[in-house]
Protein backbone atom coordinates (compact mmCIF):
# COMPACT_ATOMS: atom_id res chain seq x y z
CA UNK A 1 0.00 0.00 0.00
CA UNK A 2 1.26 3.75 -0.69
CA UNK A 3 0.01 6.45 0.51
CA UNK A 4 0.43 10.01 -1.08
CA UNK A 5 -1.23 13.13 0.64
CA UNK A 6 -1.94 16.33 -1.23
CA UNK A 7 -4.04 19.36 -1.11
CA UNK A 8 -6.98 20.86 -3.02
CA UNK A 9 -7.47 24.12 -4.04
CA UNK A 10 -9.45 25.37 -0.85
CA UNK A 11 -6.71 24.08 1.23
CA UNK A 12 -8.41 20.81 1.82
CA UNK A 13 -6.40 17.78 2.47
CA UNK A 14 -6.83 14.59 0.07
CA UNK A 15 -4.87 10.83 0.53
CA UNK A 16 -4.13 9.13 -2.31
CA UNK A 17 -4.04 5.33 -1.04
CA UNK A 18 -2.95 2.92 -3.79
CA UNK A 19 -2.30 -1.15 -4.36
CA UNK A 20 0.98 -0.59 -6.29
CA UNK A 21 3.53 1.42 -4.74
CA UNK A 22 4.86 3.18 -7.77
CA UNK A 23 1.79 5.24 -8.68
CA UNK A 24 2.74 8.91 -8.39
CA UNK A 25 -0.18 11.48 -7.63
CA UNK A 26 1.11 15.03 -8.40
CA UNK A 27 -2.05 16.16 -10.31
CA UNK A 28 -2.95 19.35 -9.07
CA UNK A 29 -6.87 20.87 -8.22
CA UNK A 30 -7.37 23.12 -11.22
CA UNK A 31 -10.83 24.50 -10.22
CA UNK A 32 -11.12 27.86 -9.01
CA UNK A 33 -12.26 27.33 -5.29
CA UNK A 34 -12.81 29.23 -2.57
CA UNK A 35 -12.40 28.23 1.06
CA UNK A 36 -15.78 27.23 2.62
CA UNK A 37 -16.97 28.80 5.74
CA UNK A 38 -17.73 26.21 8.22
CA UNK A 39 -19.94 27.22 11.42
CA UNK A 40 -20.46 23.59 12.61
CA UNK A 41 -21.60 24.11 16.75
CA UNK A 42 -21.94 21.66 18.82
CA UNK A 43 -25.17 22.39 21.36
CA UNK A 44 -25.47 20.11 24.11
CA UNK A 45 -29.11 19.36 25.11
CA UNK A 46 -29.71 19.94 28.65
CA UNK A 47 -32.47 17.63 29.61
CA UNK A 48 -31.61 14.58 27.64
CA UNK A 49 -27.70 15.37 27.84
CA UNK A 50 -26.81 14.31 24.65
CA UNK A 51 -25.13 16.95 21.56
CA UNK A 52 -26.38 18.32 18.51
CA UNK A 53 -24.02 19.16 15.93
CA UNK A 54 -25.99 22.45 14.05
CA UNK A 55 -24.35 22.53 10.85
CA UNK A 56 -26.45 25.01 8.96
CA UNK A 57 -23.70 25.31 6.20
CA UNK A 58 -24.70 22.06 4.54
CA UNK A 59 -28.18 23.40 3.19
CA UNK A 60 -26.19 24.41 -0.36
CA UNK A 61 -24.07 20.85 -0.55
CA UNK A 62 -24.55 18.99 -3.40
CA UNK A 63 -27.37 17.29 -4.02
CA UNK A 64 -28.07 14.51 -6.58
CA UNK A 65 -26.14 15.76 -9.12
CA UNK A 66 -25.71 14.10 -12.95
CA UNK A 67 -23.40 11.23 -12.96
CA UNK A 68 -21.05 13.14 -16.26
CA UNK A 69 -20.79 15.69 -12.31
CA UNK A 70 -20.14 13.41 -9.85
CA UNK A 71 -17.63 14.89 -7.65
CA UNK A 72 -15.89 11.76 -6.48
CA UNK A 73 -15.37 10.07 -10.00
CA UNK A 74 -11.36 11.00 -11.12
CA UNK A 75 -11.11 14.46 -13.12
CA UNK A 76 -10.89 13.90 -16.27
CA UNK A 77 -9.71 16.79 -19.28
CA UNK A 78 -12.03 19.85 -18.63
CA UNK A 79 -14.03 17.94 -15.87
CA UNK A 80 -12.74 18.34 -12.61
CA UNK A 81 -13.94 16.85 -10.27
CA UNK A 82 -13.04 16.62 -6.06
CA UNK A 83 -10.35 14.10 -6.92
CA UNK A 84 -7.58 15.64 -9.31
CA UNK A 85 -6.00 12.51 -10.69
CA UNK A 86 -7.42 11.01 -13.59
CA UNK A 87 -7.86 7.56 -11.45
CA UNK A 88 -7.60 6.46 -8.06
CA UNK A 89 -7.67 2.95 -6.16
CA UNK A 90 -8.95 4.46 -2.89
CA UNK A 91 -9.28 7.94 -1.79
CA UNK A 92 -10.05 9.86 1.09
CA UNK A 93 -10.65 14.09 1.61
CA UNK A 94 -11.72 16.40 4.03
CA UNK A 95 -15.54 16.93 3.38
CA UNK A 96 -16.50 20.47 1.70
CA UNK A 97 -19.71 20.33 3.42
CA UNK A 98 -19.16 18.93 7.14
CA UNK A 99 -21.22 18.27 9.83
CA UNK A 100 -18.22 18.26 12.39
CA UNK A 101 -15.09 21.21 11.63
CA UNK A 102 -12.63 23.12 13.81
CA UNK A 103 -12.77 22.80 17.12
CA UNK A 104 -15.98 20.60 16.53
CA UNK A 105 -13.96 17.73 14.98
CA UNK A 106 -13.78 16.53 11.22
CA UNK A 107 -15.42 15.09 8.12
CA UNK A 108 -13.91 13.25 5.40
CA UNK A 109 -15.46 11.63 2.45
CA UNK A 110 -13.72 7.83 1.64
CA UNK A 111 -14.18 7.15 -2.27
CA UNK A 112 -14.24 2.75 -2.36
CA UNK A 113 -13.36 2.61 -6.02
CA UNK A 114 -13.24 4.78 -9.08
CA UNK A 115 -16.06 2.71 -11.21
CA UNK A 116 -19.39 5.08 -10.51
CA UNK A 117 -21.27 2.58 -11.44
CA UNK A 118 -20.08 -0.34 -8.43
CA UNK A 119 -20.91 -0.73 -5.07
CA UNK A 120 -18.69 -2.07 -2.24
CA UNK A 121 -20.04 -5.80 -2.55
CA UNK A 122 -18.70 -5.23 -6.20
CA UNK A 123 -14.92 -4.77 -5.13
CA UNK A 124 -12.36 -7.15 -5.24
CA UNK A 125 -11.05 -9.06 -1.96
CA UNK A 126 -7.87 -6.57 -3.03
CA UNK A 127 -9.73 -3.69 -3.16
CA UNK A 128 -11.58 -4.45 -0.09
CA UNK A 129 -8.47 -4.76 1.96
CA UNK A 130 -7.25 -1.46 1.03
CA UNK A 131 -10.55 0.18 2.33
CA UNK A 132 -9.49 -1.50 5.59
CA UNK A 133 -6.37 0.09 5.27
CA UNK A 134 -7.58 3.50 4.77
CA UNK A 135 -9.99 2.96 7.45
CA UNK A 136 -7.04 2.31 9.94
CA UNK A 137 -4.77 4.64 8.95
CA UNK A 138 -7.62 7.16 9.21
CA UNK A 139 -8.69 6.41 12.75
CA UNK A 140 -5.03 6.33 13.89
CA UNK A 141 -4.26 9.58 12.21
CA UNK A 142 -7.63 11.31 13.82
CA UNK A 143 -7.19 10.06 16.91
CA UNK A 144 -4.24 12.59 17.45
CA UNK A 145 -6.06 15.52 16.69
CA UNK A 146 -6.53 17.37 19.47
CA UNK A 147 -10.47 18.02 19.42
CA UNK A 148 -11.19 14.43 18.31
CA UNK A 149 -12.16 11.71 20.85
CA UNK A 150 -14.36 9.40 18.73
CA UNK A 151 -13.73 8.16 14.85
CA UNK A 152 -16.33 6.72 13.37
CA UNK A 153 -16.04 5.26 9.88
CA UNK A 154 -19.20 4.06 8.23
CA UNK A 155 -21.12 3.85 4.91
CA UNK A 156 -24.46 4.99 3.80
CA UNK A 157 -25.89 3.33 1.11
CA UNK A 158 -28.62 3.30 -1.40
CA UNK A 159 -31.28 6.71 -1.85
CA UNK A 160 -33.72 5.69 0.65
CA UNK A 161 -31.12 6.11 3.55
CA UNK A 162 -30.30 9.25 2.22
CA UNK A 163 -27.07 9.35 0.30
CA UNK A 164 -27.25 11.89 -2.16
CA UNK A 165 -24.53 10.78 -4.32
CA UNK A 166 -24.59 7.63 -6.13
CA UNK A 167 -20.94 6.93 -6.69
CA UNK A 168 -20.00 4.01 -4.05
CA UNK A 169 -17.91 5.91 -0.84
CA UNK A 170 -18.36 5.53 3.07
CA UNK A 171 -17.82 8.61 5.77
CA UNK A 172 -15.76 9.14 8.53
CA UNK A 173 -16.54 11.48 11.62
CA UNK A 174 -14.29 12.52 13.98
CA UNK A 175 -16.28 13.83 16.81
CA UNK A 176 -15.09 16.10 19.76
CA UNK A 177 -16.65 13.55 22.61
CA UNK A 178 -17.67 10.11 23.45
CA UNK A 179 -21.27 9.33 20.92
CA UNK A 180 -24.50 8.53 23.13
CA UNK A 181 -24.11 4.76 21.84
CA UNK A 182 -20.70 4.41 22.73
CA UNK A 183 -21.61 6.19 25.77
CA UNK A 184 -24.26 3.27 26.91
CA UNK A 185 -22.20 0.56 25.85
CA UNK A 186 -19.47 1.89 28.16
CA UNK A 187 -22.17 2.11 30.72
CA UNK A 188 -23.20 -1.71 29.72
CA UNK A 189 -19.47 -3.03 29.96
CA UNK A 190 -19.24 -1.32 33.42
CA UNK A 191 -22.42 -1.97 35.16
CA UNK A 192 -21.25 -5.77 33.73
CA UNK A 193 -18.08 -5.89 35.64
CA UNK A 194 -19.08 -4.52 38.41
CA UNK A 195 -21.54 -7.47 38.99
CA UNK A 196 -19.45 -10.62 37.84
CA UNK A 197 -16.13 -9.46 39.55
CA UNK A 198 -14.66 -8.64 36.28
CA UNK A 199 -16.47 -10.43 33.16
CA UNK A 200 -16.22 -8.93 29.81
CA UNK A 201 -19.95 -7.94 28.71
CA UNK A 202 -18.59 -8.04 25.04
CA UNK A 203 -17.00 -11.58 25.39
CA UNK A 204 -19.78 -13.01 27.13
CA UNK A 205 -22.27 -11.51 23.72
CA UNK A 206 -20.02 -13.33 21.97
CA UNK A 207 -19.75 -16.70 23.66
CA UNK A 208 -23.83 -16.57 23.64
CA UNK A 209 -24.51 -15.67 20.55
CA UNK A 210 -21.99 -17.92 18.85
CA UNK A 211 -23.96 -20.96 20.45
CA UNK A 212 -27.13 -19.95 19.67
CA UNK A 213 -28.71 -19.76 16.63
CA UNK A 214 -28.14 -16.28 14.83
CA UNK A 215 -24.81 -16.90 13.59
CA UNK A 216 -24.86 -15.57 9.99
CA UNK A 217 -21.48 -16.58 8.77
CA UNK A 218 -18.37 -17.80 10.98
CA UNK A 219 -14.67 -17.61 9.61
CA UNK A 220 -11.43 -18.32 11.28
CA UNK A 221 -11.02 -14.88 12.43
CA UNK A 222 -14.69 -13.39 12.56
CA UNK A 223 -17.77 -13.91 13.40
CA UNK A 224 -21.44 -12.69 11.95
CA UNK A 225 -24.80 -12.96 13.46
CA UNK A 226 -28.05 -11.18 14.26
CA UNK A 227 -28.22 -9.98 17.84
CA UNK A 228 -30.65 -11.02 20.17
CA UNK A 229 -32.97 -7.54 20.73
CA UNK A 230 -32.22 -6.50 16.95
CA UNK A 231 -33.38 -3.11 16.33
CA UNK A 232 -33.90 -3.12 12.71
CA UNK A 233 -35.45 -5.70 10.11
CA UNK A 234 -32.11 -7.28 8.74
CA UNK A 235 -29.27 -6.25 11.70
CA UNK A 236 -25.75 -8.38 11.58
CA UNK A 237 -22.87 -8.00 13.73
CA UNK A 238 -19.58 -8.19 12.44
CA UNK A 239 -16.73 -9.24 15.59
CA UNK A 240 -12.95 -10.19 15.02
CA UNK A 241 -13.24 -13.73 17.63
CA UNK A 242 -10.22 -12.20 19.71
CA UNK A 243 -11.11 -8.77 21.11
CA UNK A 244 -9.44 -5.51 20.14
CA UNK A 245 -10.67 -1.81 21.05
CA UNK A 246 -10.40 -0.39 17.78
CA UNK A 247 -9.26 -1.31 13.77
CA UNK A 248 -5.54 -0.97 14.75
CA UNK A 249 -5.78 -3.56 16.90
CA UNK A 250 -6.47 -6.09 14.13
CA UNK A 251 -3.87 -8.42 13.14
CA UNK A 252 -2.49 -9.86 10.04
CA UNK A 253 -4.82 -12.99 10.09
CA UNK A 254 -8.17 -10.65 10.55
CA UNK A 255 -7.03 -8.07 8.10
CA UNK A 256 -6.37 -10.59 5.54
CA UNK A 257 -9.92 -12.76 6.41
CA UNK A 258 -11.91 -9.34 6.64
CA UNK A 259 -12.54 -9.04 2.54
CA UNK A 260 -13.58 -12.49 2.42
CA UNK A 261 -16.32 -12.39 5.33
CA UNK A 262 -17.35 -8.77 4.62
CA UNK A 263 -17.85 -8.93 0.78
CA UNK A 264 -20.29 -12.25 1.47
CA UNK A 265 -22.14 -10.48 4.11
CA UNK A 266 -22.52 -7.54 1.43
CA UNK A 267 -23.63 -9.88 -1.39
CA UNK A 268 -26.60 -11.84 0.92
CA UNK A 269 -27.62 -8.23 1.97
CA UNK A 270 -28.60 -7.61 -1.84
CA UNK A 271 -30.25 -10.86 -2.12
CA UNK A 272 -32.63 -10.86 1.50
CA UNK A 273 -35.29 -9.44 -0.85
CA UNK A 274 -35.20 -11.33 -3.75
CA UNK A 275 -34.12 -11.11 -7.69
CA UNK A 276 -35.52 -8.12 -9.32
CA UNK A 277 -35.44 -5.86 -6.12
CA UNK A 278 -33.60 -2.82 -6.36
CA UNK A 279 -30.45 -3.42 -4.50
CA UNK A 280 -30.75 -3.07 -0.38
CA UNK A 281 -30.31 0.02 1.06
CA UNK A 282 -28.32 -0.25 4.35
CA UNK A 283 -25.84 1.45 6.57
CA UNK A 284 -22.18 -0.42 7.75
CA UNK A 285 -21.24 1.19 10.67
CA UNK A 286 -17.96 0.32 12.66
CA UNK A 287 -17.99 0.54 16.19
CA UNK A 288 -14.83 1.53 17.64
CA UNK A 289 -13.37 2.57 21.69
CA UNK A 290 -13.30 6.32 22.03
CA UNK A 291 -9.76 7.79 22.03
CA UNK A 292 -11.23 10.10 25.10
CA UNK A 293 -10.44 9.61 28.91
CA UNK A 294 -13.17 6.75 30.31
CA UNK A 295 -13.59 8.10 33.92
CA UNK A 296 -16.85 8.67 33.86
CA UNK A 297 -17.08 4.48 33.16
CA UNK A 298 -16.34 2.95 36.50
CA UNK A 299 -13.32 0.55 35.99
CA UNK A 300 -14.01 0.58 32.19
CA UNK A 301 -10.49 0.30 30.26
CA UNK A 302 -9.94 1.50 26.56
CA UNK A 303 -9.42 -2.46 25.82
CA UNK A 304 -12.43 -4.03 27.03
CA UNK A 305 -13.96 -2.16 24.16
CA UNK A 306 -14.74 -4.57 21.24
CA UNK A 307 -14.33 -3.58 18.16
CA UNK A 308 -17.15 -4.25 15.54
CA UNK A 309 -19.46 -3.75 12.57
CA UNK A 310 -23.22 -3.34 12.54
CA UNK A 311 -25.00 -3.87 9.11
CA UNK A 312 -28.58 -3.05 8.76
CA UNK A 313 -31.26 -2.04 6.31
CA UNK A 314 -34.30 0.00 6.62
CA UNK A 315 -35.75 -1.64 4.14
CA UNK A 316 -38.36 -4.41 5.60
CA UNK A 317 -40.01 -6.36 2.66
CA UNK A 318 -39.82 -5.84 -0.86
CA UNK A 319 -40.80 -2.22 -1.60
CA UNK A 320 -41.83 -1.31 2.07
CA UNK A 321 -39.26 0.73 4.42
CA UNK A 322 -39.05 0.62 7.98
CA UNK A 323 -39.80 4.42 9.09
CA UNK A 324 -38.73 5.86 12.77
CA UNK A 325 -42.29 6.62 13.96
CA UNK A 326 -43.36 7.95 16.75
CA UNK A 327 -42.24 5.26 19.31
CA UNK A 328 -38.99 5.34 17.77
CA UNK A 329 -38.49 9.06 17.10
CA UNK A 330 -40.65 9.78 19.54
CA UNK A 331 -39.34 7.77 22.58
CA UNK A 332 -36.10 5.87 21.62
CA UNK A 333 -38.36 2.08 21.27
CA UNK A 334 -37.77 0.49 18.62
CA UNK A 335 -40.28 -2.32 17.28
CA UNK A 336 -39.07 -4.79 15.16
CA UNK A 337 -41.43 -6.56 12.91
CA UNK A 338 -38.98 -9.31 12.00
CA UNK A 339 -38.07 -11.80 14.49
CA UNK A 340 -34.06 -12.07 14.75
CA UNK A 341 -33.93 -15.95 14.05
CA UNK A 342 -36.07 -15.28 11.09
CA UNK A 343 -34.03 -12.81 10.08
CA UNK A 344 -30.92 -14.88 10.81
CA UNK A 345 -32.27 -17.82 9.19
CA UNK A 346 -33.11 -16.42 5.56
CA UNK A 347 -29.27 -13.99 5.64
CA UNK A 348 -28.02 -18.02 5.57
CA UNK A 349 -30.19 -19.10 2.58
CA UNK A 350 -28.89 -16.29 0.49
CA UNK A 351 -25.20 -17.85 0.79
CA UNK A 352 -22.95 -17.49 -1.95
ZN1 LIG B 1 -18.80 9.03 -9.72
Amino acid sequence: MKKTSTRLADGRELIYYDLRDDNVRDAVDRRPLERTVTTSEIRRDPLLGDSVAIASHRQGRTYHPPADECPLCPSEGDRLSEIPDSSYDVVVFENRFPSLAGDSGRCEVVCFTSDHNASFADLTEEQAALVLEAWTDRTSELSHLPSVEQVFCFENRGEEIGVTLGHPHGQIYAYPFTTPRTALMLRSLATHKEATGGENLFDAVLESELAGERVVLEGEHWVAFVPYAAHWPYEVHLYPKRRVPDLLGLDEEARTEFPQVYLELLRRFDRIFGDGEPKTPYIAAWHQAPFGALEEFDGVNRDDFALHLELFTIRRTSGKLKFLAGSESGMSVFINDIRPEAAAERLREVAS
